[in-house]
């Protein structure tokens, strides 16, 4: 068995990555091709076949399964596509599984992309410590993942774990999924970015000013960061509310599950330490019920691998219950 070989898919809007590897997450070749995805999902999943069928011809190996991790909503059981926004044709109710198991021949297994990371930080990654953790993937969107006694929560449409969803400010700003007030709304990439792009234009960030040269385009979080360390002491008071915000969804899920870890992963999070010292102190703030102390903060141990190796962890069905 350990000479067994599983495929990992990350189906992205831009391009489709495929993975080959073993059950101790050795991963023995990796390539991609862009997705089209203008393209109907048939065409789309055929070209996926196609590229695992030749990276299997150039490593010489056949797989035994494969796992895929899908930008939107997809039912685990039947491994058909529920829902993704970010496809342009949607993928509304794709059998994706059947249609690439008649071309492979093997299993194919699919999950939520994040929910994919997540599993992948299961079986890989932090989950070997702590076997009930919070998985925060902060970047274009916030998407996340629970995982309760070594077991990833999916939930009966595998939707659980969708914290970048969880209303933070009541009368906040109106997000994607319909509610106002999401932490999305409040934490992700482009919500920061829209805060550092509007104190750039009102003159309130003079360092931001010179880091971009005055251009909005060089906006983001890691320049924000910069422009924070370097002095910017509006850029530091926008980073710092992000982090609070973050922070309380975070409070909000230890006080409801008391996990080992809280895990943040994504490019948000590698804007600097003051965001998980901000939310450590957060957690510290608002649990009041029992003492938190032992609830650790800490960035994602597999980072860029995490959806790759939970890709395999998925085709092994390891950390996931029918
Ligand atoms: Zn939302």
């Amino acid at each position: 068995l350990n000479e067994s070989v599983f495929a990992s898919i990350d189906l992205g809007g831009t391009n489709i990555q495929c993975s080959l590897g073993h059950a101790d997450g050795t991963i023995l070749r990796t390539d991609s091709i862009s997705t089209e995805a203008y393209r109907s999902p048939e065409d789309v999943l055929k070209r996926m076949s196609g590229l695992v069928l030749r990276l299997q011809e150039e490593v010489g190996v056949q797989a035994t399964a494969a796992g895929i991790g899908v930008p939107g909503q997809v039912d685990f059981r039947t491994g058909n596509t529920k829902f993704c926004p970010n496809l342009p044709t949607n993928w509304r109710d794709v059998p994706a599984s059947r249609l690439l198991e008649k071309e492979l021949g093997y299993s194919v297994y699919l999950l939520n992309d994040v929910r994919m990371a997540t599993l992948g930080e299961l079986v890989f990654g932090h989950g070997q410590d702590y076997p009930t953790l919070v998985f925060f993937a902060l970047g274009t969107g916030v998407g996340g993942g629970i995982v309760i006694d070594g077991i990833l929560r999916l939930g009966p449409l595998g939707a659980a774990g969708e914290i970048g969803h969880l209303t933070i400010d009541p009368s906040g700003p109106i997000c994607g999924c319909g509610n106002r007030g999401c932490l999305e709304t409040l934490a992700s990439g482009p919500a920061i970015t829209a805060a550092g792009v509007r104190l750039l234009a009102s003159g309130l960030a003079p360092r931001l000013n010179e880091i971009t040269g005055g251009d909005v385009s060089g906006v983001s979080p890691r320049t924000m960061a910069q422009a924070a360390r370097e002095g910017d002491t509006n850029v530091q008071d926008a980073l710092l509310q992000s982090a609070q915000y973050l922070g309380i969804a975070a409070a909000n899920m230890v006080t409801s599950i008391h996990p080992d870890a809280i895990v943040l992963g994504g490019g948000v999070a590698q804007i600097g330490d003051f965001l998980f010292e901000t939310v450590r102190q957060t957690i510290h703030d608002r649990v009041g019920m029992f003492p938190p102390d032992n609830v650790v903060v800490v960035p994602s141990k597999l980072g860029q691998n995490a959806g790759t190796l939970g890709g395999i962890a998925l085709a092994m069905k390891s950390g996931v219950l029918d």
